[in-house]
C-alpha cells in the first residue's frame, strides 16, 4: 500500500526521511512556474521546505535589508504553487522559510532582520547541531498544532525547539492565526482558520526525524492527505 503522494521541492535528505517515516509516497517536484496545475493535480499534499530569504519587494517592502540573501528561482515557483494549493484546499506544512512563503503568499509580510529590527536575547539562529534547542515556544490551546503535538503539551502549552531564522512573520496573512510564539513574541508558528489542514512552523521539525519529537507534525500532514 502506498501513501498519498506529497510534493516537495527543494529538499534535502532530513526532510524526505520525515515524510517517508510518515508514510508519504514522496514526489520531489522540479520548479517550473509552467508546470504548477499539472503537478498539484496528481499531488494530495504539499511539503514547503526551508531555505533562502524571500524576495521583500515581494511583500510589498521598499528596501531590502544588506542580510537579505534571496533565490528568485525559489521565489517565482513556490509563491504561485503556494497560492494554487491554497485556492484548492490542498493540506500544507510548511517549514522556515515555508511558513514565511505561505505566509506571504496569502498576503502576510516578513520581518526582514530580527538581530537588528526585533533584538531580543532569545537565540533565533543556533545552526548546529541542527536539532539543538534553542528556545520554547507557546502553543495556542484549540489549534490544531496543540491537537498534534497534545502528546508532547501533557496539560502545559510549552514545546522545546531548534531554531534557524533571522526572519519571521511582521503581518500576518488574513485568514491566519497564530499558533506559536517565542517568549519573546516572535510569531513560531501559523494556520489557516478554516481549511482542513494548512499548519506551518517557524522551527526546523525535519530534523528530528531519527528521534520522532515532531513525527506528528509530517503524520498530520499526511493523515489530512490521505482524507481528502
Ligand atoms: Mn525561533
Amino acid at each position: 500500500m502506498t501513501g498519498p503522494a506529497i510534493g516537495v521541492a527543494f529538499a534535502n535528505p532530513d526532510y524526505l526521511s520525515a515524510l517517508r517515516r510518515a508514510g508519504a509516497d514522496v514526489h520531489e517536484l522540479l520548479p517550473d512556474p509552467e508546470a504548477i496545475t499539472a503537478t498539484l493535480d496528481r499531488l494530495d499534499g504539499l511539503l514547503l521546505t526551508g531555505g533562502a530569504d524571500v524576495r521583500p519587494a515581494l511583500y510589498g517592502a521598499a528596501s531590502s535589508h544588506p542580510t537579505v540573501d534571496v533565490d528568485d528561482q525559489r521565489d517565482a515557483y513556490e509563491l504561485p504553487l503556494t497560492r494554487a494549493a491554497l485556492e484548492r484546499g490542498l493540506p500544507i506544512l510548511a517549514i522556515c522559510r515555508g511558513l514565511q512563503v505561505l505566509n506571504v503568499a496569502a498576503g502576510g509580510t516578513l520581518i526582514q532582520d530580527l538581530p537588528s529590527e526585533r533584538p531580543s536575547r532569545v537565540v533565533h539562529n543556533l545552526e548546529v547541531p541542527k536539532d539543538a534547542i534553542a528556545h520554547r515556544v507557546t502553543i495556542a490551546p484549540g489549534s490544531t498544532l496543540a491537537t498534534l503535538l497534545a502528546d508532547q503539551l501533557g496539560q502545559g502549552h510549552d514545546v522545546d525547539v531548534n531554531s534557524r531564522h533571522h526572519q519571521a512573520i511582521d503581518t500576518l496573512a488574513p485568514a491566519f492565526v497564530v499558533t506559536a510564539t517565542a517568549p519573546d513574541g516572535i510569531i513560531e508558528a501559523i494556520e489557516h482558520a478554516t481549511l482542513p489542514f494548512c499548519v506551518g512552523v517557524q522551527w526546523h521539525p525535519e530534523n528530528f526525524w531519527r528521534t520522532g519529537e515532531f513525527s506528528s507534525l509530517f503524520r498530520g500532514l499526511i493523515d489530512a492527505a490521505t482524507r481528502r
